[in-house]
């Protein structure tokens, strides 16, 4: 409930000002908060029982909802509805296929699915299949909109004035967000309304988010980046923009993975020169364009400044805590670094070893008041683990839990995954454990070295970050995306895997050539100018495109475990 109220604001200050505007439409505040009482009346009926209606119960009770619409202004109606009456909402990402939604609906025991009608024989066969109900969010009535322009209310800034409400607000479970799944079957994060408040106050303060603010949104709303309630006007599109002259129509911050902008920059390269220079001044009137969920290549935010003169803000977050690390509004911003903590978050490094360099790396840990309750279903894990069990007894209780959650979990070997996942996500001292290796710089900015388990590579006893080697490639003039892995080898425990796709003009001379546009010997003898020796590539491999998940990252591990098999 107290996400509803920050959204709806105080009274009648927010009635009728604009707050998404999404295909080609703008909603106001009013007509989302009318459509999401409609909403909530259909969850109410749907979701309570004959004896709630009787007590007069109209509280959910922590009822999973599940969400599946296009960034519109149904999707927000459908999460508004359900924080009002006391339910958690589930949002779906769109690019899963029926498999993967299917364990999300069973993972999280939805018992209401909202979807849109594009999506409406899917979901509800899905809900057939998975006991849940149905019930189609319908189109919200747009009664002013082109008309609603003036009268803007800054509900940015009753939101600063509301500190200490944060604070009070409900340890009740929100949001069960699913992680972009890098590592494996995405994980429930579990968000209360406190955690998000705490976010978006946090975002609020550090980027001087202000009514005067046009966000435009091109990522998979499912996804943490995209929980804003910041109250700025947001306008959504389904994907990313093909070139920069759409980032316009008076937007003034625009967040994206680095994908986007790679995108944005070959789109730009391929433009006759009028529409370059149109493409370059629409980004003008932007105060901030941020990048973040994977490592930012310096060549990319070079030429990005170059082409439009904005330096990009790189930062860091999990769907865990949504965002912890930033470079600054104001102040150096630092390429190859994410910054340093917001305020209000502790940021620890678990020192494990050195590099082959001397750099002290350790895992990050994070304690921050936006920080997730728990990973769905596994809440007794940090208890029963500082609750003195020996291990056998460890073991029974571990094995019922299974049982009591879900029949598919009982039988789901990424649920185990997922336990000893969770069981080992928090120190002692309540820090959580990113999974990510770090090192500071000489500024104390953080840089990301990668993932324990998947961009750290062993090497003849040294120990690599595979994105320090990716970021050098990419310098490379033919090399437009690359992949670095560490994969099995016999004489050094795993040799550097470096896949590329090259440029298309370097794919073009390839194919009237008939010879690969890129040798190993060719890349190296220009990669040792960078590179120590020992983090010069031994394998290469050339390919159309790497596979990326909805946020644009690769799966490194699905990748290593896949090349392994197949030699
Ligand atoms: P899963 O947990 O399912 O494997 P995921 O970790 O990719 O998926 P997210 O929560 O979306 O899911 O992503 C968080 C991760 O993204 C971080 O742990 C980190 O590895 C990476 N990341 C985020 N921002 C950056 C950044 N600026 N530079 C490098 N890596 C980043
Ligand atoms: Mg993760």
């Amino acid at each position: 409930m107290e996400l509803f109220k920050a959204v709806v604001g105080r009274g009648s200050a927010s009635v009728g000002r604009i707050a998404i505007r999404a295909q080609g439409k703008s909603y106001s505040y009013n007509e989302l908060v009318a459509s999401a009482f409609n909403v909530s009346n259909v969850l109410r009926n749907s979701v309570l029982t004959t004896d709630d209606v009787v007590k007069g119960n109209k509280h959910l009770g922590g009822a999973r909802v599940g969400i599946v619409a296009k960034p519109s202004a149904e999707f927000v109606a459908g999460v508004l509805a359900t924080w009002s009456c006391g339910g958690v909402a589930v949002p779906l990402a769109l690019s899963y296929p029926e498999a993967e939604l299917l364990h999300v609906m069973n993972d999280a025991d939805v018992s209401m699915i909202l979807s849109t009608d594009d999506y409406q024989d899917l979901m509800k066969s899905i809900a057939v299949k998975t006991g849940a109900q149905f019930s189609l969010l319908s189109p919200v009535i747009c009664l002013n909109s082109e008309s609603v322009t003036g009268d803007m209310i800054d509900v940015s800034d009753s939101l600063k004035n509301e500190k200490s409400e944060a604070n009070e607000a409900s340890e009740e479970p929100a949001l069960i967000l699913y992680t972009s799944g890098t590592t494996g079957k995405p994980k429930g994060v579990v968000h209360t309304h406190q955690s998000i408040l705490a976010q978006v106050k946090m975002l609020s303060d550090a980027w001087e988010y202000a009514s005067s603010d046009k966000f435009l949104h091109c990522l998979p709303l499912h996804h943490i980046l995209n929980c804003r309630v910041s109250g700025v006007w947001q306008r959504w599109q389904e994907s990313y923009p093909k070139d920069g002259s759409k980032v316009n129509d008076a937007v003034t911050v625009f967040t994206g993975v680095p994908t986007i902008y790679t995108r944005l920059i070959q789109g730009y390269e391929g433009m006759d020169p009028e529409s370059r220079a149109a493409s370059a001044s629409a980004a003008s009137h932007l105060r901030l364009m941020m990048c973040g969920s994977s490592a930012l290549p310096l060549p990319v935010m070079q030429q990005w400044e170059a082409i439009t003169g904005h330096q990009l803000l790189e930062r860091y977050g999990m769907t865990e805590f949504v965002m912890a690390i930033s470079n600054p509004l104001r102040g150096v911003r630092k390429g190859g670094t994410v910054g340093k903590p917001f305020p209000g978050v502790q940021a620890k490094i678990l020192i494990e070893e050195t590099t082959g360099d001397d750099e002290k790396v350790g895992e990050l840990c994070i304690k921050s008041p936006s920080l997730f309750k728990e990973y769905w279903k596994l809440p007794q894990i940090v208890q029963v683990r500082s609750s003195g069990l020996n291990s056998s007894e460890f073991h029974k209780l571990q094995l019922c839990c299974i049982s009591i959650s879900s029949s598919s979990f009982l039988y789901n070997p990424f649920a185990m995954a997922s336990w000893q996942v969770t069981k080992e996500s928090f120190t002692e001292d309540g820090f959580f454990k990113t999974g990510d290796a770090v090192r500071l710089d000489e500024d104390g900015y953080y840089i990301i070295m990668g993932r324990n388990n998947a961009d750290i590579m062993k090497v003849g006893g040294y120990k690599l970050s595979a994105l320090e080697i990716e970021a050098v490639l990419l310098e490379h003039p033919t090399i437009s995306e690359c992949c670095v892995l560490g994969l099995p080898d016999k004489d050094y425990g795993e040799a550097i895997c470096a896949i590329v796709v090259p440029d298309a003009e370097c794919k073009r001379r390839q194919d009237e050539e008939l010879k690969p546009s890129l040798t190993l010997e060719e890349l190296t003898s220009w990669a040792k100018e960078k590179l120590a020796l020992y983090k010069l590539p031994t394998r290469l491999l050339l390919w159309e495109s790497l596979p990326r998940n909805a946020m644009g990252k690769v799966n490194k591990k699905d990748l290593k475990k896949k090349m392994t098999v197949d030699g």
